[in-house]
Formats: C-alpha cells, structure tokens, sequence
C-alpha cells in the first residue's frame, strides 16, 4: 500500500512540503488541508493585491486543476480540530476522521486580537488571508483615516499600502519604541523614520484601548491617554501568534510554537512541523509572543520538512532568518538574535554605510548568533547562513570584510528640538539624521552640521 503523507496548512510551508513529497514518490498519496477557501497563494504578496500592483490571478499561484494534474488531493475549507498521534488520525471539525502515515503540521499563526470593547464592529479589520483582503479591499473606497493598532510585520506593509492610496494612517506602537520584539533601537527609529517620511503617523508609547463605534461603525480609537483618533477603518491582528489549538490534548510539545528538531520532527512518532508553527531558534532568548514570521523560512522548512517524511536524511534548513520585509522599498532583514542589546556575553558591531543603510551583527562567545540589515539586501543571504551555522567572529570578518570598515558616521537616535547658534531658531532634527550632517536654518539661511554626545544633541557650526 502507498503511503499516505497529510499535511495541515497550504501556505508556504505545506505547499512547498506537498511538491517536493509528491516529486520524491510518484505512488504516495499526498493530502493538504486547509481551513481556507482559495488554493495556494503568494500570502506575503496581499499588500500588493490590495494596492492593485498584481491582480487575483497572479496572487494565486496554482490552479485547483493544477493539484489535480499532480494527484495532489485537497481539502478547502476544511478546519482540523484535533490531532491524535496513537491511532495516526486527524479529526475534521465536522467529526470526520481521516488516517495518515506521515503528517506535516503546517498551520501558520494566527492573528492575536486584542481583547478590547469594539473588535467586532464595522471596519474593524484584519489582513492575514485573502479573504480578508478581499474584504478590506471593498472597504478602502469609503476611509479616508486608519489605525493600524500594532507593529509588526502587517502593520507595515498595510501602512504603505493605504498611505500610498491617500489614507492618513496612524501607526500605534505599545511601547516607547518600535516593534521591540524584533528591532533593536537604531533600526526601530530607521523604520520609523521611513514611515514618517512617507506620511504615516507613529504614535509611541499608544497602547490601544477601545475601539469607538457609531451606528455599528468603526469610528475611532481610544489610546490609553484617554485620546481619541478618529478612523473610519482600524486594523488588529498584526500580532501574531502559532496556530497549535489542533494539538490540545494530543501531548505533542508545544512552546513557542511546536517544539521540532533539526530534521522538523515533533515529539509524536510520525508527525512533523514546519514554518511559522514551529518555535523559533533558542527561543528563551526571544520574547513571549513573538512567534516566526518570514516566508523563507516557511518555504525552506517545507523542502526539508519533506525529506524527513520520506526519511532521507534531511540537511538542517540554514534558516535563522525571523523577518524579512521591504518598507516603502528599504529592504529590512532581522536574522536570529540581532535585536540583543549588548551585555554580559553579547557583544554588538554596527556598522553604518550610508544615512539609512545600516547592520547589526550580535555575537556571543565570538559566534555569529544574529544580525539587522536595513537599507540593503547586500550581505542578508550570507549573514542568514552565518548566524545559523554560528560562524566565528574570524569567519564572518573574512567571509564579508564587514568588520574592518570603519564604522562612518552614526545617526540620531532620538528626535530633538535645538537652537540655532546664529539666530536662535527653533530646529528640529529627526531620529536617524546622519550625524555631522548639515541643516539648513530657514530663518537665517545659515548651514548647520548635526551633533550628539551620546545623550543630547545640538547644532554647531560647521567645522571646516
Ligand atoms: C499581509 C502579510 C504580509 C507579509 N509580508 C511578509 C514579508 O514581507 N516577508 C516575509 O518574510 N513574510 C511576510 N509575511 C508572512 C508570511 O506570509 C508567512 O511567514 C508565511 O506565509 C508562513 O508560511 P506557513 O506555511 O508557515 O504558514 P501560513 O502561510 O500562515 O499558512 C498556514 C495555513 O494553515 C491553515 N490552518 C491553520 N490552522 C488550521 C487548521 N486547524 N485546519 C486547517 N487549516 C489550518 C491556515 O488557514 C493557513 O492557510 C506576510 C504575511 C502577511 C499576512
């Protein structure tokens, strides 16, 4: 008899699991399930979908026809409720059981809705499917302001999109910086400077409290000043976190995300986890609630996750990549650990090439074990492979010839207000402001050069 492999989830992971299985072994029976209502598509690329830059058909990467050609059976919308390792089952969320030899648990995250009053009103919206995309789409003709009430990588991508449609966007971020989880404090003030740059207004230290109705509507957010933004379309969800309800009860370890080996096996004989399910590299080093999110890792755990079933010895996926994004085009790679401050055993290098191209290599014990690259997409690939093959510090000198440049000039890394040293004008300089830079004073007409401490900044002369 043939072997049936199940897979749970056809996103990035379980496609690419169920093409390389199906490629592997002609005999097998291969199955995917999916609570969704569309055949694989280019998830990351919603943003795009809804700015209108590629169209449905391009979105979607495959036919429903094109797994029948590969005898690739598919089950849409069809919700697994309930693994259950012993007897080798899955129970369907209508009491259907289904049997399998070899099962892959592909689930993504899912989104972590803030538990506030008027999350189910009107204009209140997510944007992790193309369901939902399709739903905010008919919504976008009718706003003309939106609160997007958490960082992350959505958050972003949505503040892009609608800003370059005209919206006013309000970004709200929780604490007094930027997507903490992820951005260590230089390039969590590149990213916003990006966004202000480009009309988005960030607000800091916002936690969100209410959502505000009016006749069944969206009509604003409350912050926890008591503050009201008023918004005709608020977006939740940009958090996210694993999607393992399916595995209650059936004893397979779960942390942050399904605990997997290096080959993507899970505690339970025959069951296997790959991409934003599985729990993210050393995860006691990152912080709770903070899951994976980042479609190469998905897509590389899917080919290996594949060899593991068919029990080929499977080469470790060299992925420590957590995110990988592009905001209002500069590139935004976060690798492993790179958003450790430094202390005890990590040492930190930052290395700025340009105003807003930036790294950020974190050792520990004089091993590569994260980094940050804003600006560029140079060096991301090789820093990627690096961090999770724990280069040395020797290594990753040689390999980029990162760590002689000199460092050049820093930024600003807080938004101040100083005074003209010739007129007394008030001028405020920007977080991320390369330091040494010149501004100009508009009352005086007089070029001032940007200078900082290390705790306070002001405007000289400047020096010739
Ligand atoms: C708007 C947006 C922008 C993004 N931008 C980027 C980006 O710029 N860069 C980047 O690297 N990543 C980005 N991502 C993230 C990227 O899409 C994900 O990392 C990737 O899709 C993860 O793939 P996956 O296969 O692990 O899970 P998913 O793609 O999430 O697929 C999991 C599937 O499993 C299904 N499922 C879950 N539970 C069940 C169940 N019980 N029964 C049946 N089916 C179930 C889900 O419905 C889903 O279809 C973005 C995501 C979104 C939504």
């Amino acid at each position: 008899m043939s072997t049936h492999f199940l897979i749970i989830g056809n996103g990035a992971a379980g496609y690419r699991a169920a093409k390389s299985l199906r490629k592997a072994d002609g005999d097998a029976q291969v199955s995917i399930v999916t609570e969704e209502r569309h055949p694989f598509y280019l998830r990351r690329q919603l943003g795009d979908f809804l700015a209108g830059t590629i169209s449905l058909q391009e979105l979607i990467f495959q036919s429903r026809n094109a797994y029948r050609r590969e005898r690739i059976d598919l089950f849409l919308m069809t919700e697994v409720a309930r693994v259950e390792p012993v007897s080798h089952e899955v129970v369907f969320a209508t009491g259907q059981r289904v049997r399998y030899d070899r099962l892959l648990v592909a689930t993504g995250t899912r989104a972590a809705m803030p538990d506030i009053p008027g999350v189910a009103l009107e204009g209140v919206a997510t944007f992790d499917t193309l369901s939902a995309a399709q739903e905010v789409k008919g919504l976008l003709d009718s706003a003309r302001r939106a609160v997007i009430t958490a960082e992350g990588v959505i958050g972003v991508n949505l503040a892009a999109v609608l800003a370059k449609r005209g919206i006013q966007v309000t970004q709200l971020a929780a604490n007094d910086r930027f997507w903490p989880q992820m951005l260590d404090e230089t390039t969590s003030g590149l990213v916003e400077t990006v966004l202000e740059e480009n009309g988005v207004v960030v607000r800091r230290g916002a936690p969100v409290r209410s959502i505000i109705g009016s006749d069944g509507r969206a009509a604003g957010v409350e912050i926890a000043s008591g503050e009201m933004l008023p918004a005709e379309l608020v977006f939740c969800g940009c958090r996210r976190q694993p999607a393992v309800d399916l595995l209650e009860g059936s004893g397979i370890g779960v942390g942050q995300g399904v605990k997997v080996d290096s080959a993507l096996r899970t505690s339970a004989p025959d069951i296997f986890a790959a991409g934003d399910v599985t729990e993210p590299l050393e995860p006691e080093e990152i912080e709770p609630g903070s899951s994976a999110f980042c479609w190469q890792r998905a897509w590389a755990q899917g080919g290996l996750a594949a060899d593991s079933m068919l029990g080929r010895a499977a080469e470790p996926a060299l992925e420590a990549m957590r995110v990988r994004t592009s905001i209002f085009g500069a590139d935004l790679a976060v690798i492993g650990r790179g958003h450790l401050p430094e202390g005890g055993d990590i040492e930190v290098v930052e290395l700025r090439a340009a105003a807003s191209v930036f790294r950020r290599l974190v050792f520990k014990n004089d091993l590569l074990v994260g980094a940050i690259v804003f600006g560029t997409g140079e060096s991301v690939h090789e820093l990627n492979r690096m961090a999770a093959e724990r280069a040395t510090r020797e290594t990753v000198e040689t390999t980029l010839g990162l760590l002689s440049e000199a460092p050049g000039e820093t930024a600003i890394p807080r938004t101040y207000a100083a005074h003209c040293p010739i007129c007394a004008a008030e001028l405020v300089i920007h977080r991320g402001t390369p330091l040494g830079s010149l501004v100009h004073c508009e009352a005086c007409g007089t070029n001032l050069a940007v200078a900082w401490d290390g705790r306070r900044g002001w405007l000289e002369m400047p020096r010739r």
